[in-house]
């Protein structure tokens, strides 16, 4: 262990950044740096699952009672308020602490407030990136778009001011908030999203869990305009038996169920941690599914589906064919390593995406929210590793859509294809692995 390094990782407090960061930290382990990983007190009671060894895991309030639904602006609110405040303060003990004080930070890049704290107490705070490198570059350039337009968000016009995509990204495919559709632009959420980019771009260095095979040219632009950037991912596929570290009880029992099952049969599908649909919309993913006539297994979060229990749903389920499979949570990364499995009918969060990329498994798209709208183009249009639906929920839809990509050959090679390349990428020699390296060369010269 260098006694003389100390990082403190800490991540925007969601499942899909979690994941990823703690993907870091493990890697951070794995070459003797000590690090000391930030959850708040909510989600480390939720834990499902044991965290890795070697780690040191601490936490803070989020400033909400726990029965508290969380919000997405509430709870931005609330962290940047008493989240931040508790942040301070545990960051100071850390810092002066007598035995091996924090030399470092990595904090979200959600989170202005995780990067600029440190750096007024003189601790070098670096950005780590949950999202995609062409969603990044998509939200740096937001105000640029406001300024000339480029809008509202839901147009098929191309958009003009996002180097390197005026060839293929519309302005569907940009960020997309929650609450107005047809002014995307105005929306809350891609402003306080757009606004932290635009902070924590800044940082003294950005980390992105992408690989440079996948995302060259927005990497390259991001990189001209900023600090050091560094290309370490997919992370999750630098090793399989990182503990998971779900925030809801993973439902395994699915694995069997897939057993029984032919090759490339069955349809996954998830909307990841955050998405909430109507009824209407669960009705119509549901009749679209059971009209391919293809087996699937749903991943259904609790609270998922608006107005509708559990047991509704998993009846509703059943009643539409019998070849369908419900889990509230799904071990989703042996899920889609399971030969049983055709396609990933899915939301395109950005780990999901990498995921599904990794088992060079061919994807239909339904994106639900800020970076996803541009990574389902990337998905479509650009890697052509599988089919985009975008901002359209109806059933035809998602039964054409998902025959395609269960039958394509050539969406099938361009997934494998990419696949084959990110082993490349994160194998000892890669250009992931590299970046890593260096990366925690700069992060030892940081310490000193
Ligand atoms: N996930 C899972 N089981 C599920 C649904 C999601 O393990 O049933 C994991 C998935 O593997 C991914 C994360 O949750 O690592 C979701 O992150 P993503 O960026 O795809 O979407 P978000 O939840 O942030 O919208």
């Amino acid at each position: 262990m260098d006694a003389a390094v100390h990082v403190l990782v800490f991540p925007w407090p969601r499942q899909g950044h979690i994941n990823p960061m703690l993907q870091f930290a493990t890697a951070l382990v794995d070459v003797g740096v000590q690090v000391t990983f930030l959850h708040t007190e909510h989600n480390l009671r939720r834990l499902a699952q044991a965290h890795p060894p070697g780690l040191r895991l601490l936490s803070i309030p989020d400033g909400l009672p726990d029965e508290h639904p969380r919000g997405f602006l509430a709870f931005m609110e609330s962290m940047c308020t008493a989240g931040s405040a508790a942040y301070r303060a545990l960051l100071l003990s850390l810092v002066c602490a007598a035995d091996a004080p924090v030399t470092c930070v990595v904090a979200d890049g959600t989170m202005p407030f995780a990067i600029e704290i440190p750096e007024e107490l003189g601790i070098p705070a670096l950005s780590f990136v949950t999202h995609s490198a062409c969603s990044y570059l998509a939200f740096l350039c937001m105000p640029k778009l406001v300024e000339l337009g480029e809008t509202p968000f839901t147009a098929d016009d191309l958009v003009s001011s996002v180097p390197g995509m005026e060839r293929f990204l519309r302005r569907r495919d940009l960020p997309r908030g929650l609450y107005c559709t047809e002014q995307g632009d105005g929306d809350p959420l891609v402003l306080k999203f757009a606004e932290a980019v635009g902070r924590t771009s800044k940082a003294c260095a950005l980390i992105f869990n992408t690989a440079t095979s996948m995302e060259r040219p927005a990497l390259a632009h991001v990189a001209s305009g900023t600090s050091d950037v560094f290309a370490i991912g997919p992370l999750h596929a630098r090793s399989s038996s990182a503990a998971s570290p779900s925030l809801w009880r993973e439902d395994d029992g699915c694995m069997a169920w897939l057993d029984g099952h032919e090759d490339r049969s069955v349809v996954y599908v998830s909307l990841g941690s955050l998405a909430v649909i109507t009824h209407a919309q669960f009705t119509e993913f549901l009749s679209g599914l059971a009209a391919t006539g293809y087996a699937f297994l749903w991943a259904l979060r609790p609270g998922m589906v608006q107005t509708t229990s559990p047991a509704l749903l998993r009846e509703a389920v059943g009643a539409a064919g019998g070849k369908g499979r419900v889990v509230e949570w799904a071990p989703q990364r042996d899920v889609l390593r399971h030969r049983a499995v055709g396609c990933f009918l899915t939301h395109a969060g950005w780990n999901s995406t990498l995921e599904c990329a990794v088992e060079g498994m061919p994807m239909v798209c339904w994106p639900f929210f800020v970076d996803q709208q541009t990574n389902s183009r990337f998905v479509g249009a650009v890697w052509r590793t599988g089919l985009d639906m975008k901002d359209v929920c109806q059933r035809g839809v998602v039964e054409r859509t998902v025959r395609e990509a269960m039958a394509s050959d050539e969406i099938r090679a361009a997934a494998q294809a990419m696949a084959q390349q990110l082993r490349l990428d994160v194998a000892e020699t890669g250009s992931s692995s590299s970046e890593l390296e260096r990366l925690v060369r700069f992060i030892r010269e940081l310490s000193v």
